[in-house]
């Protein structure tokens, strides 16, 4: 294992995932000479490394992949391009000018970095944080937990689980239960619809696994290991399932305890750093990039935004990106939960291309974004929770002197 004690590079990179590595590539191919990744896994690649099936990969390499076989592509990508990955290397603080602190299996280290971009992923919520009654038994898991069990461990955590949520990673945790021959007793949903898309909602049935919608966990038995999980059911009846485990998918919440520690500024939409179009965030020596910035988004998404903001760190670097000066403020109201980048630098130079934004709840209505209370732009959009809304940012002329932007849904 290198020890790095004091170093000084160009570029320092938080988080070996597809964010992360794909950033990496783009400042190497942009002739940055000294670009570090700071994993602190004994692997690199972020979460695909875990999910054992594909589709990953198509838009970047032009082949499908495996989650793991995308994640080492990446990996070698990335060391050919002259990237330098520390594995097993965790930042434990982010200082002011780029001066990151951290710990390794021999000690501690420090990094200097010209530009530090954070790509630290997102996690989800795991069960404390959502409140549960009941027992603390053994086998209450997150579908991040799960994957690593079956693909990283060879282990199985359970036979009959209750699955909690139904977003695409929850179908995901389906396919990973099939593929070990774990069979879960039921998938349950508060809301009344799937939130992943129809048809891909439908495969949990495909595969036999009953769905209730409109069902909410309440309580959940076991002294040892679960035993059972009492649900309140759409017609407010308790129906107690008898299971060995309960998986609770979703409800993912940027990794952002780093930022949370620093002195740089935080969005409490999004739940992490509140960045510019050109992923700067309140320290202009840092940048984000990845599903850090917003729960969350596929693994080819983040790929192609790390890859944008790698570029846009190398401008910086030779001096090309615009001050700060002129900054707009993008906040969001009613239906909307959040909105990604949340400051927006009148300038010519393209950085990330939309505005993405989130509902609270299935929202179907006229899309408004106002400058200091006068429309610039509006258009009509129908969308639920989880799903990607986009406004491109070149369609928005924001006038000269603006102080704040302004998005709004108003819908039914
Ligand atoms: C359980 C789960 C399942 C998912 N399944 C899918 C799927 O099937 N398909 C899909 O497209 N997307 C899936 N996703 C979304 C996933 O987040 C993206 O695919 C993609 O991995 C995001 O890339 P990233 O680089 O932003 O973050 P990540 O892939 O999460 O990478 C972040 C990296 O940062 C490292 N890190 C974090 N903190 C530190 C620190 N302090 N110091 C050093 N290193 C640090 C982590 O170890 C990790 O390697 C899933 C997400 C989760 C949580």
């Amino acid at each position: 294992m290198k020890t790095i004690d004091l170093q000084s590079v160009d570029v320092a990179i938080i988080g070996g995932g597809p964010a992360g590595l794909s950033a990496a590539m783009e400042l190497r191919k942009q002739g940055i000479e000294r670009v570090v990744v700071i994993e602190r896994e004994a692997e690199a690649g972020g979460i695909p490394r875990h999910c054992g099936h594909p589709p990953f990969g198509f838009w970047e390499y032009g082949h499908v992949y495996s989650g793991p076989n995308y994640a080492k592509r990446n990996v070698k990508e990335a060391v050919n391009a002259g990237v330098q990955i520390f594995l097993k290397h965790s930042v434990t603080k982010l200082g002011a000018h780029g001066v990151i602190d951290g710990v390794h299996p021999d000690g501690a280290f420090r990094i200097k970095a010209r530009r530090v971009l954070i790509a630290t992923g997102a996690r989800e919520t795991p069960r404390s944080a959502r409140l549960l009654g009941g027992d603390r038994p053994v086998g209450v898991i997150n579908t991040g937990a799960l994957q690593s069990y079956l693909y990283l461990k060879g282990l199985k955590p359970f036979e009959r689980p209750l699955i909690v949520g139904t977003e695409l990673v929850s179908l995901s945790s389906v396919l990973s239960c099939r593929k070990a021959g774990i069979k879960p007793v039921a998938m349950i949903e508060r809301n009344q619809r799937a939130t992943a898309r129809w048809p891909l909602s439908l495969f949990p049935r495909l595969c036999a696994v009953p769905m209730h919608f409109g069902a909410e966990l309440v309580k959940i038995h076991g002294t040892g290991r679960v035993e059972g999980a009492s649900v309140r059911m759409a017609d407010g009846s308790i129906n107690t399932f008898e299971c060995d485990g309960v998986l609770l998918t979703g409800q993912f919440t940027p990794e952002s305890s780093l930022v949370r520690m620093s002195d740089l500024r935080i969005d409490a939409m999004s739940g992490g750093p509140r960045i510019d179009q050109f992923g700067r965030c309140s320290d202009p020596s840092y940048f984000a990039a990845g599903n850090l910035l917003r729960p969350i988004e596929t693994a080819g998404w983040s790929f192609r935004e790390g890859r944008r903001i790698g570029g846009l760190i190398a401008a910086d670097l030779r001096g090309e990106l615009p001050g700060t000066a002129d900054a707009v403020s993008v906040y969001c109201n009613n239906n909307l939960k959040l909105c990604v980048p949340q400051v927006l630098i009148p300038s010519t130079m393209e950085g990330l291309k939309h505005l993405q934004l989130r509902v609270a709840r299935a929202t179907s209505g006229r899309l408004v974004v106002k400058a200091d209370g006068k429309e610039i732009w509006s258009g009509m959009r129908t969308c639920l929770p989880e799903r990607r809304l986009l406004i491109p940012i070149k369609s928005l002329s924001i006038p000269q002197g603006t102080q704040q932007l302004e998005v709004d849904f108003v819908g039914r």
